[in-house]
């Protein structure tokens, strides 16, 4: 069921229990296409490279909120194929910078908001983060963490040993425990959400305002002319446009490499996540470990989704060694030993695009015409919806919005870095 209105595609359904129950009562028959396989228009307004998170919800923004309709996402592959589908869903803002952290939070803020926005359940589930602090000076840092968060009205509480007993009773308390618990920080309004839904559910709102989603459209290089964007050579064709928007996570160097930029502060690095066999619920809430890199949540199907540290050698493969996966889980052995009966299903990895501060870049360009999203380490998922809304009014303003105008690419010439952990210039430590 769908018609045109002013050249943009129009799906008249929205979803509701009323259209699960048609469904169900016509045999699932008559479900529409959730997005459409357009070809590519000789010329646009406006093109995003990437069509994951970023790229999507950009294209979302710009047609809500700016009225550019004649606009396409180039993917190389399928929506959900890169970091959007692949990365352990943690949402938070609980950041001390303050450019991060009121960034982060207008994030949290239309999380919260996103399934009423998109008309698609993305399972936002508010269950919030506990970080496990285990010396005095860690609780030192996280009560200053914490206190920083507060004056910038974001949600934070600092917890007790007996408290954290409480919320995570699997974690080890013995007195063999290697790494004792003192405390932790939490952030209740934190969570996880559905990932690939995220990315289907913007898909799907973007190419209901008239978005063109083009996949299996590879960018290979710019036109580029008297410092002007002109368009892009793809494997579907040339495609002018006068608006390119850079949102490809760890491809980004190869594809500013094509726009000229051959040194970015910026490495590939390959992360991973992995899951464990279903289990009957054991933890309701996200937990971090503070002696090592590990952080569990549980998925609604029950398995145990861990995470952890960088491979630890820059790649753009989409795979990880074995050694990363026994790093992740000698941590959590460490933090919780019952998980040790539990058998893995999978790992998998996907690339990321390390600042050399942690910190993400997002704004104009020496070239007209062309603006630069990346630099979101393991972060960028949380960032999806507040990186669409502020790029989308980079794009179309073509000035930054003042939530992203210190995610300068600049900042690193002159050394206003935003440093969050404090590590200093190794994009593989942050
Ligand atoms: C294992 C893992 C765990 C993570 N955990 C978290 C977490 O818990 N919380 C959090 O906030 N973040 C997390 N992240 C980070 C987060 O997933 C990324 O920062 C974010 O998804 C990046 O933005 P994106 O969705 O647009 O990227 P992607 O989905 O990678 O989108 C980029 C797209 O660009 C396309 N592309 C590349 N080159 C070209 C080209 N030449 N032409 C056209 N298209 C191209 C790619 O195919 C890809 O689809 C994690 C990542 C991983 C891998």
């Amino acid at each position: 069921m769908q018609n045109a209105v002013n050249g943009a595609h129009q799906i008249m359904n929205r979803y509701s229990a009323l259209e699960v129950l048609k469904g169900g009562l016509t045999g699932q028959k008559n479900w529409e296409r959730v997005w459409r396989a357009p070809e590519p228009k000789r010329e646009y307004d406006a093109i995003i490279i990437g069509g994951g998170g970023h790229g999507l919800a950009t294209a979302y923004y710009l047609a809500k909120v700016h009225g550019m309709t004649n606009i396409a996402v180039c993917e190389k592959g399928w929506v959900g194929g890169g970091n959007i589908g692949r990365n352990t869903t943690i949402i938070r803002s609980n950041y001390m910078l303050e450019d991060n952290a009121n960034f982060y939070e207008k994030g949290m803020q239309l999380w919260e908001e996103m399934a009423q926005e998109l008309n698609y359940n993305v399972m936002f589930s508010q269950r919030g983060i506990i970080n496990v602090a285990h010396s005095d000076a860690q609780m030192d840092s996280f009560a200053r963490r914490g206190n920083a968060m507060r004056l910038n009205d974001i949600d934070a509480e600092l917890l007790t040993r007996e408290q954290v007993k409480e919320l995570l009773p699997m974690l080890d308390y013995s007195s063999k425990a290697r790494f004792p618990v003192y405390g932790g920080l939490q952030q209740p309004r934190a969570g996880t959400a559905r990932h690939d839904a995220v990315a289907w559910g913007y898909a799907r709102a973007a190419d209901m305002r008239g978005v063109d989603i083009l996949q299996n459209c590879e960018v290979t290089g710019f036109d580029i002319k008297d410092g002007q964007v002109q368009g892009l050579q793809t494997s579907r064709g040339v495609i002018k446009s006068k608006k390119v928007g850079i949102a490809v996570a760890g491809n980004t160097s190869r594809i500013c490499a094509m726009a000229g930029f051959n040194r970015l502060p910026m490495e590939s690095h390959k992360l991973q996540a992995m899951v464990s066999e279903p289990i009957k619920p054991f933890i309701n809430t996200v937990c971090t470990f503070g002696a090592g890199h590990f952080y569990v949540s549980q998925s609604d199907k029950g398995g145990l989704v861990f995470g952890g540290d960088l491979d630890g050698y820059n790649s753009y493969a989409q795979r990880g060694n074995l050694p990363a996966v026994n790093h992740v889980l000698q941590s959590g052995m460490a933090l919780m030993p019952s998980i040790g009966r539990l058998r893995l299903l999978r790992h998998w990895a996907g690339v990321m695009d390390m600042s050399m501060d942690g910190s993400p870049i997002m704004g104009t360009t020496q070239v007209k015409g062309l603006y630069l999203n990346a630099g979101w380490c393991y972060g960028g998922f949380k960032a999806i919806p507040a990186v669409g809304f502020c790029f989308a009014h980079t794009i179309a303003q073509n000035r930054p919005h003042e939530l992203n105008e210190n995610f300068t690419l600049n900042r690193f010439e002159k050394g206003y870095l935003l440093d969050e952990k404090g590590m200093g210039p190794v994009p593989g430590l942050h």
